[in-house]
């Protein structure tokens, strides 16, 4: 009950209430509607130059200008690339649509999973994207993950780091984008549910499984529960994007065997010509997931399944010079720098391909050879006078087999 004898003014600017247009009481103070008016603004003006991620979805790349940015630095994967750039951008429209409401059409979320073996640009896809979309972004890999209570992290600390990386501006990180690597990892061993408790595999997924369906998930704001006393930030997960990401090492034998068991019968005879048995994982099918062990509830919510295919001989090569940061233009801004021009001869490029195919490494294994290439060179070169260097496949042949024999 405000008090009528005694005169009341405000608290912030401390007027008067005859002075201002309306006074609020409080327990403890008052404040009149000029205040709560400017606070308001003050509130307003905080939130808008305190968020990094200022994503401004009328200004979102359409999906071509999407998928010509990856091109800029991932070779080849059109599928993939494709897939990718559609979700993301569909997501963002999603994301829109909450503004314009007025009917009953309800974009779904469009999480994706990126099958393909390991070092053929699953992560590197995820990254580059998420540069281009200003967006709050965050790497986890699912071998980290055990059920609630066990030894490990728990699901909920994936969204602790969207929060890190997102300042802790809980909004931005609400839009954020999550790429889950090695999701294969945590699929049911076997086919059929097992009775006994499965610490890795269906206890992590029925986690994630919230987290991926949507929901608002307390989320520990340093991570781990050895601080139960931390007070708990809550995050809606439902317009965070899930990409996920798995090698499904011999899912290849799924393909083939539900390949096999179609193609018997009518119209086998053609069909099976045009199967391409050196890329299997290209016919893969959200049934094939569910054979090697996903819960049907997790591929449910992993609406967009796409595949990256083997590389070649042909895209490591190309790996080795054509994207933005290519390694060797890496190297020769290096030298650059030391007033040293650098040439890599073509023969010396094809023959660390040829060494990564040998060894098996993929393009992981492309940088770790070049550098046993230029290490002696970047060691000695800035101490010397040389004005050029040219890289032989003689000189690669020399420092690769030299390097080996350690
Ligand atoms: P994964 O599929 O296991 O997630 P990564 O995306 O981590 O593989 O690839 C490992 C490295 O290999 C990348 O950092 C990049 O240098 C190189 N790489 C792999 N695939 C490609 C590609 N398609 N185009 C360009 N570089 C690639």
């Amino acid at each position: 009950m405000p008090q009528q004898k005694k005169e009341e003014y405000c608290s912030f600017c401390g007027r008067k209430e005859k002075e201002v247009p309306f006074l609020i009481y409080g327990a403890t103070g008052n404040i009149c509607s000029d205040c709560v008016e400017r606070a308001s603004e003050i509130v307003q003006e905080h939130t808008q130059k305190s968020s990094k991620f200022d994503v401004k979805l009328t200004e979102l790349p359409k999906p071509k200008e999407l998928k010509e940015f990856l091109d800029g630095y991932v070779i080849g994967q059109d599928d993939a690339k494709k897939s990718l750039c559609v979700a993301v951008y569909n997501h963002y429209k999603r994301l829109l649509q909450d503004k314009n409401q007025g009917d009953d059409v309800e974009i779904e979320k469009s999480n994706i999973i990126l099958i393909g073996s390991t070092g053929t640009g699953k992560t590197l896809l995820a990254k580059t994207i998420a540069k281009k979309l200003n967006v709050p972004f965050t790497i986890v890999d699912a071998t980290v993950f055990t059920q609630a209570g066990y030894v490990g992290e728990d699901i909920e600390s994936i969204l602790t780091r969207l929060l890190q990386v997102s300042d802790y501006d809980v909004p931005a990180a609400e839009r954020g984008i999550v790429f889950i690597d090695e999701i294969d990892k945590i699929a049911r061993k076997g086919d059929n549910p097992s009775i006994t408790r499965d610490v890795s595999g269906e206890g992590v997924q029925q986690g994630l499984l919230k987290l991926l369906e949507g929901s608002v998930v307390n989320v520990p704001p340093q991570g781990g529960r050895k601080h139960p006393e931390q007070k708990m930030i809550p995050v809606d997960t439902q317009n965070i994007l899930f990409i996920c990401g798995g090698a499904f090492s011999g899912i290849e034998q799924k393909i083939g065997s539900r390949l096999n068991t179609r193609l018997v019968g009518y119209g086998a005879q053609a069909k099976t010509q045009k199967i391409d048995k050196d890329n299997m994982i290209q016919y893969i099918t959200p049934q094939d997931l569910k054979s090697f062990g996903l819960i049907p509830e997790i591929i449910g919510r992993l609406p967009v399944v796409t595949h990256l295919n083997p590389l070649d001989k042909k895209a490591l090569r190309r790996i080795l010079t054509e994207p933005k940061n290519a390694i060797t233009k890496q190297y020769i801004k290096l030298f650059k720098m030391d007033g040293v021009n650098l040439i890599f001869d073509d023969d010396a490029l094809d023959y660390i391909v040829d060494k990564a195919v040998e060894f098996n490494l993929g393009a992981r294994g492309l940088r770790g050879l070049a550098e046993s290439v230029m290490v002696d060179f970047m060691y000695e070169i800035p101490s010397m006078k040389t004005q050029e260097l040219h890289i032989t496949k003689a000189i690669a042949e020399e420092k690769i087999s030299r390097a080996n024999v350690k």
